[in-house]
């Protein structure tokens, strides 16, 4: 059957994407590869992006005038799924976050002398970037609360903070960093995206956070960074003066389209493993672990939840593309904490149906349940995605419980 959203441009790409996926980058699926830190698979992984490039399939997400198709949202959702059943997908076609992202505010916001220098090469993967906005001393949840400055001195900005979780920053040639530029103005106001270049004195990778035992590195890390009386020019303003948080919101509405679809992408790819193993792994002479009922049950649960998602994210990023994400608001809170708790519902019982080896390096779902986790916290917690909705839900019974 025909997915519902279909064109002829996914009907001609997808098989083409899932045959590359499948034959070039399962391979390196091994045990060595998913137990080191990133920098161990990059040099194969870029020399993958050349036959991506050649194969005509770089920069698929990129408007006409770059090279790319300018797929829709909904377009490149599907995209995105099919590149997310392997963990080196969206690396190898150059349409991993935080660069997706970067690269979409820069094409919008970006002065030329920025694009020139950095998007050009951003959009090549000659270059990497990142996103530089949570600290450790405020919640996240409520980014207004910051305390990283960026102040006016002669044509510069001098910018002071401290920051973690900048993901991807080492390696990367450039930090959009959020800094508080207009202290006196409305909260959502006071912040700007300064474009900072990795190599500016006054910057300091302090280190990559461990997370979940893994050091990580490359563009497979988050990063605590430092900035001391950096220097950078005003010119360096993506955006206009105080609009930080709008165009952080701007961004967010695309970029959960994208984090969702991978999130799919990987609950599709465990439930294929687990339905493989449930066919060929024996209980006795008769019986496989399909022939259980429990384990009937989690692929059940997992077809449904699964395909219920897609339809979600899909008529999502749809509206998206029809009305704006500033119109979809409540339907992107829910596809964000909904798709992420199913997508790690299904890892589970991927696991649970390995016993053992589901544990183990050898396969690929502890390394998924191991680094997909973050998911019910990054790009807005579970619980402010959950209150915004019911919040928008309840008004319209009434009752308006706007922030106190
Ligand atoms: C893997 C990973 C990658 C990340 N990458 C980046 C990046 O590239 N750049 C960047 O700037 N940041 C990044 N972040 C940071 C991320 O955006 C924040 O972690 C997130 O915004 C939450 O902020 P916090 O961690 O300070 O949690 P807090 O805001 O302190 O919240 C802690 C918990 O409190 C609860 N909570 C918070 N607010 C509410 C509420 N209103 N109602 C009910 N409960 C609430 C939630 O359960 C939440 O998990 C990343 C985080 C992770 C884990």
């Amino acid at each position: 059957m025909e997915p519902i959203f279909a064109t002829e441009r996914t009907r001609e790409l997808l098989p083409r994407i899932r045959e590359f996926v499948q034959n070039e980058l399962y391979p390196l699926e091994t045990t060595e590869n998913l137990t080191h830190n990133f920098s161990h698979v990059e040099p194969i992984l870029q020399q993958k992006r050349q036959l991506v490039k050649k194969a005509g399939l770089w920069g698929l997400h990129l408007p006409e005038e770059d090279g790319g198709l300018n797929l829709t949202l909904c377009e490149f959702g599907q995209v995105s799924e099919v590149l997310a059943s392997s963990p080196f997908g969206h690396f190898v076609f150059n349409t991993q976050a935080p660069d997706i992202g970067n690269t979409e505010l820069m094409h919008k916001y970006a002065p030329k002398h920025l694009k020139d220098k950095y998007l050009k090469p951003l959009m090549n993967g000659e270059i990497r970037s990142c996103f530089s906005m949570t600290e450790p001393e405020f919640a996240g949840s409520n980014p207004t609360m910051m305390g990283t400055t960026a102040v006016k001195e002669g044509d510069d900005y001098v910018i002071n903070g401290h920051k973690w979780f900048t993901s991807s920053a080492d390696g990367a040639a450039f930090l959009v960093v959020m800094a508080v530029t207009n202290p006196e103005a409305a909260p959502h106001k006071r912040a700007s995206q300064i474009l900072v270049p990795m190599d500016a004195p006054g910057v300091t990778l302090m280190r990559n956070i461990p997370i979940m035992g893994h050091a990580g590195d490359s563009w497979a890390s988050h990063s605590e960074m430092r900035y001391e009386n950096v220097r950078v020019p005003q010119a360096n303003l993506i955006g206009a003066e105080g609009t930080g948080f709008l165009l952080a919101q701007e961004r967010l509405g695309p970029g959960r389209i994208h984090h969702c679809m991978r999130f799919i992408g990987i609950a599709e790819r465990s439930f294929d493993l687990m339905c493989r193993y449930a066919v060929t792994r024996k209980l006795d002479d008769a019986k496989v672990l399909g022939d259980m009922q429990f384990i009937q049950g989690f692929i059940a649960e997992s077809r449904a939840e699964i395909d219920a998602a897609r339809l979600l994210v899909l008529r999502t990023a749809h509206n998206i593309d029809l009305y704006g994400a500033a119109n979809v608001r409540d339907e992107i809170s829910m596809i964000k904490f909904s798709t992420a708790n199913m997508m790690l519902r299904v890892i589970d019982r991927a696991i649970q149906t390995h016993g053992a080896l589901g544990m183990t390096n050898d396969i690929l779902l502890s390394f998924w349940y191991a680094h997909e986790r973050a998911a019910r916290i990054y790009d807005g917690a579970d619980e402010v995605h959950k209150s915004a909705l019911a919040r928008s839900i309840l008004k319209n019974y009434g009752l308006d419980l706007r922030r106190k």
